[in-house]
């Protein structure tokens, strides 16, 4: 067993945390996770969608460019190749000065051209003019083989119409512009036919222009096109982070490398808006955060609370131990572990005596601070591993784990009376109370929660019927006992009810036991099976059903009438706690002294000390109304109880009866008659007259009377007898002299 002894249950503070945390941080956290995933990859890839669609319209502007420029070239060439002046002074035969002046004249108006050059319609060169406008003849014959190819491509495609160099080809009679090398550099080559119309280009001299496509002629396009830092790249040389388009030449390798800076404007917008997309991250993940310590909170505020309440539910709200229910789930649990094998336990329940007189006499207050005081105490007395339990108003359990030795059991048993029936100081009021105790063994073969539970209280009812601070252990007979007791029960109420009680008178004598001063009525039943039952026993059963209130109205009855035939002779009649306690009590007395018509002054109720234990102020009116009547009232059993002498002097008893059990020992211990000495002193100072009981030898007699007693009681002078007895008795007391006994009691 793993609890202590004021143990709760298990508790599980973060169990709703853990819930929430599966069922919806998990998911939730994960939606968002991936939801921001797919945002920022989102983002990312429309930025680089973006660049690449902007990168790629650059490089198309970039080449539609170069393209419009080798048309420009051309259309500039063509203009000249068909001018009046050129179809007569080149196309039909070469004038020289004329071409001198007039391609110079027409150079120096499209400054464009690098070079210009006139071949005849055998190809062999008519002029030329150089880069700068020399006239190297040295250029032309470096150029000349690359230039014939353009010249062939021009006629090959006005031939065929096509070609895989073109640039882009003219309107006229026949012209062409190709990008490709010329002289180890990128050129766009324009050429075109001098000839008045479209199929006749073949026989005629063409005009050829050059435009090398180099750093100058980029910066000025990338100025126009807005490209950044658009340059030439010189073969191997790095663009760094720059993008780079190659054109490639048409026998393969590359012709020439651009590069540019190009724009991106997905990329500038990533930079432009990732400042907000980071702080809105951060903002969430800061709701988030203040969201998920919210519902922590609250997850932890609802499982304190429930936890609370299950404490609440689980334990008694007095004096905080486990209630009835938690000591329920306790039983079942180690009922299951002893069954396993776990070793042996035991139930202990334990019954406060008395603690009831204590909540009618001194208030709920401080039986409430009493049951604090008891729990405490149980709480020291118990191992770690012992559960205690308050059942209701003053039963307890404990539950502990035991050795097989009965011995043991008990030992613990005996620790939790003494601890409890040491006396208490409440609110300056000090207060013995006691405690009866049933224990049921807990075993591998064991019955049921509730079978374990019957068998501790029929224990518990075997103590108290024992005379209480004491405990049993249950076993199998006293099951037999209980049914056996049920039936008991159910023939005594018969008997109440049927007359099946008689009233049997002991006489109490004076001191020379001579005399019979008067009698005290015992009751009788003899049952129709069992015979002669005693009257500790139904006496008990009776109080325990209830049905004594019927027995003591009965026998009061009965002896009333029968004492009417002993004039002069005290009667005495015992009177249970439970009768006594009734508000109604004197009446009923006074009501039966009426109908049967008895003097009051001769009727003695015999009370037990347990009575005074009650209602202190309740029982002392109760007193003091019977007196008023003219009842006395004798202290019964003294010296069993609790023997205040607050009682003897609070209360105004006319009575001691010295218990038997004192009066037995007179002869075996010294301090017993020490004690019957101090009593017959006591009850003389207080006032009251004193009767010794079970007075059964001359011994006893001697010593007593010696003492002081005043009156005597036991089968030295006659056993309880039926009331014609008692009648013919005192008839023979009465012999010759008076009829009357000289003297009563009181
Ligand atoms: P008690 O009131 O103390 O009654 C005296 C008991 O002592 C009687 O026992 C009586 O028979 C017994 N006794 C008398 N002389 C001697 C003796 O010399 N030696 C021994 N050993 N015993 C002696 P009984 O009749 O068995 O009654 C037992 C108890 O039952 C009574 O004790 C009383 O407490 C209770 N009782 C009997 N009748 C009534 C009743 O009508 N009402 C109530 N409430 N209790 C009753
Ligand atoms: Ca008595
Ligand atoms: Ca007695």
């Amino acid at each position: 067993m793993a609890s202590t002894a004021r143990g709760g249950p298990e508790q599980r503070p973060y169990s709703h945390w853990d819930r929430a945390r599966l069922s919806v941080v998990v998911p939730i956290g994960a939606i968002v996770a991936v939801a921001i995933v797919c945002i920022v990859v989102a983002v990312l890839s429309s930025a680089r969608r973006a660049d690449e669609v902007a990168v790629s319209h650059e490089q198309q502007m970039l080449n539609a460019t170069l393209a419009t420029y080798g048309e420009r070239l051309l259309r500039d060439l063509e203009g000249l190749a068909h001018s009046d002046g050129a179809l007569r002074n080149i196309g039909d035969a070469f004038v020289r000065p004329w071409t001198e002046s007039h391609i110079d004249a027409w150079s120096e108006s499209v400054t464009d051209h690098d070079a210009v050059a006139v071949f005849d319609a055998a190809g062999a060169p008519l002029y030329a003019i150089g880069p700068s406008k020399t006239r190297p003849a040295q250029w032309l014959d470096s150029a000349r083989p690359e230039l014939a190819e353009v010249l062939a491509a021009l006629r090959g495609d006005i031939a065929a119409g096509t070609s895989a160099f073109r640039l882009d080809h003219g309107h006229g009679y026949g012209g062409i512009a190709l990008l490709r090398p010329l002289l180890g550099r990128p050129a766009i080559i324009a050429a075109a036919a001098v000839a008045r119309a479209q199929n006749d280009p073949a026989g005629r001299p063409v005009l050829v222009s050059v435009k090398f496509v180099d750093g100058n002629l980029i910066a000025a396009l990338g100025g126009q096109l807005r490209l950044a830092n658009l340059r030439l790249l010189a073969k191997d040389e790095p663009a760094d982070s720059d993008y780079v388009d190659a054109i490639h030449a048409a026998g393969g390798g590359t012709l020439a490398r651009f590069a540019w800076t190009p724009k991106q404007p997905g990329s500038d917008i990533v930079h432009s808006v990732a400042p907000f997309i980071t702080v809105a991250l951060a903002g969430f993940a800061l709701l988030a955060a203040f969201v998920l310590r919210y519902m922590r909170r609250t997850a932890a505020a609802i499982a304190a609370g429930e936890s609370r309440l299950r404490f609440l539910a689980m334990h008694d709200p007095l004096c905080g131990l486990p209630n009835r229910i938690y000591f329920g789930e306790r039983l079942e649990a180690t009922l299951a572990e002893v069954r396993g094998g776990g070793g042996n336990a035991a139930v202990y329940c334990i019954d406060l005596d008395h603690f009831k007189d204590v909540n009618d006499t001194l208030g709920h207050n401080i039986g409430d601070e009493l049951i604090r005081n008891v729990t405490l105490r149980l709480s020291n007395t118990l191992r770690g591993g012992d559960l205690v339990a308050r059942l209701g108003g003053d039963e307890f359990a404990v539950i502990s784990q035991i050795a097989h030795e009965p011995e043991r059991v008990l030992t613990l048993a005996t620790r939790i009376i003494k601890a409890i029936c040491a006396p208490y100081s409440v609110n300056g009021h000090n207060i013995v109370i006691g405690a009866s105790i049933g224990i049921a063994i807990i075993d591998a073969n064991c019955a049921g929660a509730a079978d374990i539970m019957r068998y501790a209280d029929m224990a518990l009812y075997r103590a108290k019927n024992e005379g209480r601070n004491r405990a049993c252990i249950y076993d199998a007979e006293m099951d037999a006992a209980l049914s056996n007791r049920k039936l008991l029960e159910g023939d005594l109420r018969d008997a109440i009810a049927h007359n099946g009680l008689r009233v049997a008178y002991q006489p109490i004598v004076d001191k020379t036991g001579e005399k019979i001063m008067g009698v005290e009525a015992l009751c009788r039943w003899t049952h129709p099976v069992r015979g002669e039952i005693p009257p500790t026993e139904f006496i008990a059963l009776a109080e325990h059903s209830g049905c004594i209130i019927e027995l003591g109205a009965f026998m009061l009855r009965q002896a009333c009438l029968d004492g009417n035939a002993w004039p002069g002779l005290s009667l005495a009649v015992n009177v249970s706690p439970l009768q006594f306690r009734r508000a109604d009590f004197v009446d009923v007395v006074e009501r039966i002294l009426e109908e049967t018509g008895f003097d009051p002054t001769r009727l003695e109720l015999e009370l037990t000390e347990s009575v005074l234990l009650g209602n202190v102020d309740s029982a002392e009116a109760a007193m003091l109304r019977l007196k008023a009547l003219g009842v006395r009232i004798a202290l019964d059993d003294f010296g069993t109880g609790y023997s205040s002498l607050l009682y003897l002097r609070r209360y105004p008893f006319d009575k001691l009866k010295i218990d038997r059990s004192f009066v037995h020992s007179i002869e075996k211990a010294a301090d017993a008659a020490a004690i019957v000495h101090a009593v017959v002193g006591l009850g003389r100072g207080l006032g009251m007259k004193v009767t010794a009981e079970g007075v059964e030898t001359a011994d006893q007699h001697l010593f007593l009377r010696a003492a002081g007693v005043h009156f005597m009681q036991g089968y030295r002078f006659g056993a309880a007898m039926p009331a014609d007895e008692i009648t013919s008795r005192l008839s023979a007391q009465a012999g010759p002299g008076p009829a009357r006994p000289a003297a009563l009691a009181g």
